[in-house]
């Protein structure tokens, strides 16, 4: 017969700490058990049995028996009986999968009383009082959980509720505790009144029909649409199942020699190591979880008064949990949430799980337990996840802050910022620089928009999704950022915002967090982010273990400061076109793009070369000694176009020609598709003057400022290429101007982007011409996909809610279809060159799955964000270490 449960107690477990097998929750009773501590004892119902209840939809053959056999076993080591009139026996019934998961069905406390076992236990304790407590406490629970009467949303009254409420209410009492034991038996009786009323059938008396009834609702919690969701959105597998854990009963609720609390064995908040934690006084756990009363501090460590806490009203069971708290954190070599209840003066352990911590407090406490020797350095790696640094490196609203919020969107890049709202990239860039801080608000926002975008602190758009032009742009700028606040309209005209039916004026102050995606009135105080000592320590240790190199995408000369300071060893990506956009250059970019011929291209970008070759050299000398990759020109030449006539009478003015002239050639230009049109390197196999300029700029620099002493390691990517023919030319007519630059036939690393799916194919062909190779993944995903970036807000969202994609794969790399390519494209290229150099420099390459897919299929480097830097390195030592 298989076996479907496992007894803990007295010291010794059946199921040791098999958290698959048993649930987390199980697990941690089981094995606290072992090692010796106060554990009420019980048994567990194993996650198979789960399992096998949904495949059958009933207990397995042997269940109920085993049961029963363990319930005895139990009873043998407390002496009493489950269900006996005179000394009974009462149990709790808890839910717990492998990992925990809010959602799933609550736990039922006192399960065991009845009419008559009530009595029993208001005679053994002598404390009629406590014995109603329970009883009606017990009601409730089932009644709520078990039996499903619990009531869904605001708008519903619960019945329980109520009746506890007028109860109290008949004598004006504020506190459940001030309830008689009458009112309470009274209350009992309403309560059961309430079940046969809503289910048409007595509230169940027999403990054991009233067992098998709660182990029945927790396997089918498992399955309700809560647990559901919790779980899609978690990537926890629908397989896994459910453990029941059935344990005696212990009573915080006795009087005032009990209590009941939950500790941490170190501060969660700030990481400290000092033992912290809350207790209520004469109460059980639930009211320490609802909040029913403000529990009191244990200890008096964080400047409590004395009098109140656990240390200084019972101070030997004090430091008897004290003792708890080291054996445990040695034991699990992490910090521990432990639940715990006094009965009678009797301490008593009822959970233990790492416990959850902010951001300060992982990194503080993982290189902490390094120096007392509890871990090694990889295990304190693996302990801060990247989402926390994240968090940790930008400010943060302050958690203690009031806020009014007028309008929520997604969190698309974190931080909080609070400035004067601007609805232009124009004023935003006046205003910032007579010394305001300002929100840029747009419905959404275009390449013209990025300089606004640069001067302000934050972002904040009513469209757009978190792959948006704002969303990534400001990402990579390091500016806090909300998008597609869809509740949020910008009014142009009248130069206002609306959000939730107010108005709001250019001017007026708001706040935007773009961790959380909320907008905010006025200013809300944020708190600085630190790279502490700890900090720093950890990062040193993640570096050390981790294989792929992290570059950063960076364009100008203060990202590829900023990315060196958060560790970035190279630049991955230099976006020329964004180098273009600068005021100072759009007209001779524009003149270029509509000159009618040639010589009117060369004449404009004569004026272009000397600019690009001073960013080049700006950018060389930040990253000495370091790769600096600059793909050439890559966009679609209408997003440099005039639109406005005020511009095309300035480019007009600058060729010589009338306005008219200019027009047409702008209508001339326009392309039904140009994502999939005359770009990247079709570009500069139609006007090689452009590239030629390009290459020219990135000699001329590598040798102005080598002559200076620096080590300039320039790296030239040819972007958008699909066919090898395409990457053979251009790299030939790149190679020749180098050549003449340098005149010593003198040759720079030349490679591609692999981004058109078609390369990623032919990719053995391609290596060929190729030094190195970078997925360009948000180009490969869009066409492996042929869904438009720029497009697909309207139904990406959608297609994640409803499951058809698990993923944004804008956000998330793609790995069953995209990665393949990836893979192929890797494999076949170092068919090739065996020792070929590959990186990544998409959106994924700052983003933790997508990296550990990364190092899986043997990429060099990824390229990220400067502010996602640390992010990158740090989700690159988990693949290392966790992959091998
Ligand atoms: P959750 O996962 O929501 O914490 P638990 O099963 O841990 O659910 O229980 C909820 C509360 O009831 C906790 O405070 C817990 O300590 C308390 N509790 C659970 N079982 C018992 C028991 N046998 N005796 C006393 N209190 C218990
Ligand atoms: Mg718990
Ligand atoms: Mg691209």
């Amino acid at each position: 017969m298989k076996r479907w449960v496992y007894f803990y107690g007295n010291g010794k477990s059946e199921g040791g700490n098999d958290k698959a097998l048993l649930g987390g929750k199980g697990a941690g009773l089981s094995e606290m058990t072992s090692l010796g501590l106060p554990v009420p004892p019980g048994f567990i119902i194993s996650t198979e049995a789960c399992r096998e209840y949904y495949s059958t939809g009933k207990f397995p053959d042997g269940l109920e028996d085993q049961v029963r056999a363990a319930m005895a076993e139990v009873e043998a080591a407390v002496g009493s009986r489950f269900g006996d009139p005179k000394s009974p026996l009462l149990v709790s019934v808890r839910s717990g999968g492998r990992v925990s998961m809010p959602g799933m069905m609550d736990t039922v406390l006192n399960l065991g009383l009845n009419a008559k076992t009530v009595e029993g236990l208001a005679a053994g304790t002598k404390n009629d009082r406590f014995a109603y407590d329970s009883y009606r406490r017990f009601v409730t629970m089932f009644g709520d959980v078990v039996l499903g009467l619990k009531a869904e949303g605001a708008l519903e009254k619960d019945a329980f509720v109520e009746a506890l409420e007028n109860k109290k209410k008949k004598r004006g009492l504020r506190n459940d505790s001030e309830l008689s034991a009458e009112e309470l038996r009274e209350l009992t009786a309403e309560l059961q009144g309430i079940v046969l009323a809503k289910t048409k059938q007595a509230f169940p008396e027999d403990p054991w029909a009233q067992l098998f009834a709660a182990i029945s609702a927790v396997f089918r919690s498992w399955n309700n649409t809560r647990a559901e969701n919790y779980r899609r959105l978690n990537n926890i597998p629908a397989e896994w199942g459910t453990a029941v854990s059935v344990c005696t009963m212990v009573f915080g609720n006795m009087g005032e020699d009990s209590c009941t609390g939950v500790a941490f064995t170190r501060d969660p908040n700030t990481g400290e190591k000092r033992f912290f934690g809350e207790y209520l006084v004469n109460a059980q756990g639930e009211d320490v979880v609802a909040g029913i009363r403000t529990p009191d501090p244990i200890n008096t460590s964080g400047g409590a008064a004395g009098t109140a806490t656990l240390q200084g009203r019972m101070p030997g069971v004090y430091g008897q949990l004290d003792e708890v708290r080291h054996k445990l954190e040695k034991h699990y070599r992490d910090m521990q949430d432990i639940e715990f209840t006094v009965e009678r003066g009797k301490l008593w352990i009822l959970q233990c799980r790492n416990g959850k911590r902010s951001a300060p407090a992982a990194v503080r406490i993982a290189v902490e337990m390094v120096k007392e020797g509890i871990i090694d350095d990889r295990l304190a790696v693996t302990r801060v996840t990247p989402e926390q640094l994240d968090q940790l490196l930008h400010p943060a609203i302050d958690p203690n802050a009031k806020a009014t919020v007028i309008a929520k969107g997604l969190p698309a890049s974190p931080g909080a910022a609070t400035g004067k709202i601007v609805l232009t990239a124009d004023d935003a860039e006046a205003r910032a620089k007579k010394g305001e801080a300002v929100i840029l608000v747009r419905t959404e926002t275009s390449p013209e928009d990025v300089h606004g975008m640069h001067f302000a602190k934050g972002v904040l758009t009513s469209r757009g999704g978190m792959t948006s032009h704002a969303a990534v742009v400001a990402r990579g700028m390091g500016r806090p950022c909300v998008v597609g606040a869809g509740e949020l309209s910008v009014d142009l005209r009248k130069r206002v915002v609306i959000a939730r039916g107010q108005t709001y004026q250019e001017g007026d102050v708001i706040t935007i967090d773009g961790s959380s995606g909320k907008v905010m009135l006025g200013a809300v105080p944020t708190i600085e982010a630190a790279g502490s000592a700890d900090y720093q320590e950890l990062m040193g240790w993640a570096d050390k273990h981790r294989r792929l190199k992290v570059r950063a995408n960076a364009d100008t000369k203060t990202d590829a400061e900023t990315a060196r300071r958060f560790g970035a060893e190279g630049i991955g990506l230099c976006r020329t076109e964004h180098m273009f956009f600068d005021p100072t250059r759009i007209l001779a970019v524009r003149e270029m793009i509509v000159a009618a011929d040639e010589a009117g291209r060369r004449a404009a970008l004569a004026k272009i070369l000397p600019m690009q070759r001073g960013d080049f050299e700006a950018l060389f000398t930040a990253m000495a000694g370091l790769p600096v990759t600059i793909r050439l020109l890559d966009p679609p030449l209408h997003e440099f176009l005039p639109t406005e006539d005020r511009d095309i009478a300035a480019v007009a003015k600058e060729l010589g020609v009338e306005p008219e002239v200019v027009r047409k050639r702008v209508v001339a230009l326009h392309e039904q598709n140009p994502m999939l049109g005359l770009r990247g390197c079709r570009l500069g196999l139609v006007h090689p003057e452009i590239y030629e300029m390009q290459v020219q700029a990135i000699a001329e620099a590598a040798l102005a400022v080598r002559a200076k002493g620096v080590d300039a390691h320039p790296e030239i990517m040819i972007p958008l290429v699909g066919t090898p023919e395409e990457l053979a030319r251009t790299r030939a007519s790149a190679t020749a101007v180098v050549a003449k630059v340098t005149g010593k036939g003198d040759t720079f690393s030349i490679g591609t982007m692999i981004e058109v799916p078609r390369a990623a194919l032919l990719a053995d062909r391609v290596a060929q011409h190729a030094d190195f190779f970078s997925f360009g993944t948000n180009d490969l995903t869009q066409m492996t996909f042929g869904l438009s970036r720029d497009d697909s807000g309207s139904f990406l969202p959608l297609y994640v809610e409803r499951g058809i994609l698990k993923d944004e794969p804008f956000t998330v790399l793609d790995e069953d279809g995209v990665g393949q390519l990836v893979k192929l494209a890797v494999e076949r290229g170092r068919t090739t060159k065996p020792g070929l150099k590959i990186g990544i420099c998409g959106e994924h390459g700052g983003e933790p799955r997508s990296i550990d897919f990364c190092h899986r299929v043997g990429l060099d480097y990824v390229s990220c964000s400067p502010y996602r830097v640390p992010v990158a390195r740090l989700a690159a030592a988990h693949a290392a270490i966790k992959r091998g």
